[in-house]
């Protein structure tokens, strides 16, 4: 905790600023993510510099996003302080910023927009190794017929094969948050699931897990907002559906693929 208090920023809540003040945690995540010499490593939200430093001794390159200016100008001071070479410092917005081309993610995300982080890296399909809200990391690791099976599981799944690696307690942040969180490694999939397109599959997954608890066509016929159709039109469809009478809940990927597909071709051919 120490360069932090050297510094004085105060943490910003909506940031996510909690910063790692554990070192074991640190070199668990470093021997974890199995980087080599050769990789350049994405950190998203460089913070104090607590991941960025020890991820520069054994990376070729760090790119680190820092969305606060302050933080990003406390980075660059040290990083000119102990004259790293091989750290790059990009103050924005990792949401927003086309990001250099990288091969590992490496971060503790912002757990505000966890989500969000997993969507955009699963379009680099690249290696992540993230800490992250446990809650959160149990939702993304969750096989079908789970309680915490839901939207960001599929959404995690299309895209990697996540493992979670370990607990992380709330005392290792400075300021320590309300919740414990969770290392989660995602492994990029080898076999991606085949969907006639990807963002309506997504939007279907969206619809159909606000009411994952009820059986697939009944789940639909609830969604006309999500999906901007008729009920009458959404429950005739989905009953045509190959699992219609399955609960949502413990569909798999492949399942839930085929009825997004399936409900698409429906609506194709009704209009
Ligand atoms: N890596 C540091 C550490 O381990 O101590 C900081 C981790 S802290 C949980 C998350 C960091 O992400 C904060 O420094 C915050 O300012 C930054 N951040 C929040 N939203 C961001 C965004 N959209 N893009 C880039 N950085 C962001």
């Amino acid at each position: 905790m120490s360069e932090i208090q050297d510094y004085c920023v105060k943490p910003v809540r909506k940031l996510g600023q909690n910063f790692l003040t554990d070192k074991n945690i640190v070199a668990v995540e470093i021997r974890e993510a199995e980087i080599s010499s050769k990789d350049t490593v994405l950190e998203i939200g460089g913070g104090y510099g607590a991941l960025t430093f020890e991820l520069a001794k054994v990376a070729k390159k760090v790119v680190s996003v820092e969305i606060d200016r302050d933080l990003a100008d406390v980075l660059e001071e040290r990083i000119a302080k102990d004259d790293v070479k091989n750290v790059e410092i990009i103050c924005g917005d990792a949401l927003k910023i086309d990001v250099p081309a990288f091969d590992k993610c490496v971060s503790n995300i912002p757990y505000q927009i966890s989500s969000k982080i997993v969507e955009m890296l699963g379009r680099y399909g690249k290696f992540s190794l993230l800490i992250m809200q446990k809650e959160f990391a149990q939702r993304l690791v969750a096989e079908p017929g789970d309680k915490n099976y839901s939207r960001i599981s599929i959404l995690a799944q299309f895209h990697f094969v996540p493992v979670f690696v370990r607990k992380v307690g709330r005392k290792c942040f400075y300021p320590s948050p309300d919740v414990d969180s969770g290392i989660v490694k995602l492994f990029p999939r080898v076999k991606k699931v085949k969907v006639c397109d990807e963002k309506l599959f997504f939007k279907f997954v969206t619809a159909v897990f606000i009411h994952k608890n009820q059986k697939l066509w009944k789940a639909l016929s609830h969604s006309k907002r999500d999906m901007v159709m008729d009920k009458k039109v959404l429950s005739e469809i989905g009953r045509k559906l190959t699992d219609a009478d399955v609960k949502v809940r413990v569909l798999d990927i492949e399942r839930l693929a085929r009825a997004a597909d399936e409900f698409y071709g429906f609506v194709k051919k009704s209009c």
